[in-house]
């Protein structure tokens, strides 16, 4: 018998971890709730609420096969060895994870489960392709986006759905309560997030939204992206599935034109997810520290006036605040508008990027520090080569292009639900053009703060290195 330890991966299907679990014997399905992922789930309400539901979606699925989760509350060493001892269990199979932080904490519980006599095999199941699973590419690893993908989509996805030798062992194990939100301070209930649902979800995207992906994404106010992340980030269902089906659907030969470069886009975007993984498996002294060497001299400052403002969503930049409070009451944001909200921390309040990724964490469903770091030093610009992309986002710009009408915005932010967006592209430069009393005229002057950030930056890369400065911030 072997114990499988279900953490960032909760679902049956297509799971690496159980399917290697299963070459050596029955499998007991454990799920261990340590000091980290209380803490975790505590810090997020739409986290925990979303983590206590696809428990309970992962342990009805267990009883529709005639087993159970074996839930235990303790430190993650001490439950599973007690465990093993207790069920004859040999040993125990996991997911890996890929924050510095994350594969620290698994190579000591290796070292810990086998010092107790105890087989310990930690195997990769958040990536399409696991980071050493890229052979021929820089020993360690890729730092450009690129040359990466190039590399990522010639590769076959495995699938480990239906292993043929997995059974469910008949554990006399006790387990505890499954995850309440009550534990982590949380009375709400994130609905049906069982691994069905997300299946359904990435379906009706592919058969819809997703063949308009190229736009579409850029656009708040529609329902243009997936919105798999939280599904992704807790293995409600596996990027592999995802990519599977997403080749599937790019294999159709009567595609448009447009609807294959949509798919094929979505498929880069997928590749992301496993680039910042593998980034961070290579490098994870990135979990707080710059990857670019030569820009870990540069300083961002941990304090603001206006950084409350910015995290209430009060900046007076309506495209800002409404994905500050989209985030605040729904535990996610709209990709576009998170890259122009993290821009504005950077760039226009000059606030280091660690100050506004814990501030996100906080509030996320997902809960993936090796994505999370990756993107916000790609935005601060001190991080990953991924393309030449503007990273000073000029936000009342993006929001003259993405949401003229401002229907995202009045959704988000009511104190602008009667403002006159209909002529917005005339009106937007004077603002303020509301009652000052509940929504506040803009914070920061961005043209000139972007102008003194980009001063300052030239600055330091004329000290640093010379002829490649102002490369990676141009305004846009
Ligand atoms: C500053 C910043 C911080 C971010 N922090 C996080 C984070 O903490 N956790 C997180 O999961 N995502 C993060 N992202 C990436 C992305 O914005 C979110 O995953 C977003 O929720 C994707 O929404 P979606 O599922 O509708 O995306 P879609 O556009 O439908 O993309 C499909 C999937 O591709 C992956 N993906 C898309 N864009 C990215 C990207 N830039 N990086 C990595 N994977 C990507 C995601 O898994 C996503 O679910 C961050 C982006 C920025 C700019």
């Amino acid at each position: 018998m072997i114990v499988c330890r279900f953490t960032r991966d909760l679902r049956l299907e297509d799971h690496a971890a159980l399917a290697t679990a299963a070459e050596d014997g029955p499998v007991l399905p454990a799920l261990v709730i340590d000091g980290e992922l209380h803490a975790s789930l505590q810090r997020s309400p739409h986290r925990a609420a979303f983590y206590v539901c696809a428990v309970r979606a992962l342990d009805e699925a267990l009883r529709e096969r005639g087993s159970r989760l074996v839930v235990r509350r303790g430190e993650a060493r001490d439950v599973l060895v007690r465990l093993a001892r207790e069920s004859g269990a040999n040993g125990v199979v996991w997911s890996a994870r890929y924050d510095g932080a994350g594969a620290r904490a698994d190579l000591s519980l290796r070292a810990e489960l086998e010092e107790a006599g105890l087989h310990a095999r930690c195997v990769h199941d958040a990536p399409a392709v696991g980071p050493d699973e890229i052979a021929g590419g820089p020993a360690t690893g890729y730092r450009a986006f690129q040359p990466y993908f190039e590399r990522w989509r010639s590769l076959p996805i495995a699938s480990y759905d239906r292993p043929i030798l997995l059974r469910f062992a008949s554990s006399e194990s006790e387990s505890e309560a499954l995850p309440f939100g009550e534990e982590f301070g949380v009375t709400g209930d994130a609905g049906n997030v069982a691994p069905g649902r997300a299946l359904e979800r990435l379906q009706a995207f592919l058969d819809g939204a997703a063949r308009m992906y190229a736009t579409g994404r850029y656009l708040p106010s529609t329902d243009g992206t997936s919105r798999l992340s939280a599904h992704l980030s807790f293995g409600t269902l596996a990027l592999r599935t995802v990519v599977r089906a997403t080749q599937r659907c790019l294999d159709n030969p009567f595609l448009l034109n447009e609807e294959r470069r949509s798919l094929r886009l979505f498929l880069r975007s997928l590749a992301l997810r496993d680039f910042f993984m593998q980034l961070a498996w290579f490098h994870p002294e990135t979990d707080e520290t710059a990857l670019q060497v030569r820009m870990r001299e540069f300083t961002f400052a941990q304090r603001h006036p206006h950084l409350d403002a910015w995290r209430e969503g009060r900046t007076g930049f309506p495209l800002v605040d409404a994905g500050m409070r989209q985030l605040r009451e729904t535990g996610w944001m709209h990709p576009h508008v998170r890259s122009v909200a993290a821009s504005f921390l950077c760039f226009d309040l000059g606030v280091d990027w660690r100050v506004g990724r814990d501030v996100w964490e906080r509030r996320s469903i997902d809960d993936d520090a090796a994505i999370a770091n990756g993107n916000w030093q790609w935005i601060a610009g001190i991080g990953a080569d991924l393309v030449q992309h503007p990273r000073i986002y000029n936000p009342r710009r993006q929001q003259l292009l993405f949401d003229p009408h401002g229907e995202y915005v009045r959704r988000w932010i009511p104190e602008l639900a009667h403002a006159p967006f209909h002529d917005v592209r005339e009106r937007v430069p004077m603002l303020p053009l509301y009652d000052e009393a509940s929504y506040p005229s803009p914070v920061v002057d961005h043209a000139r703060e972007a102008r003194a950030f980009l001063q300052r930056y030239r600055s330091y890369a004329a000290l640093r290195w010379a002829g490649a400065q102002g490369s990676a911030a141009t305004e846009g």
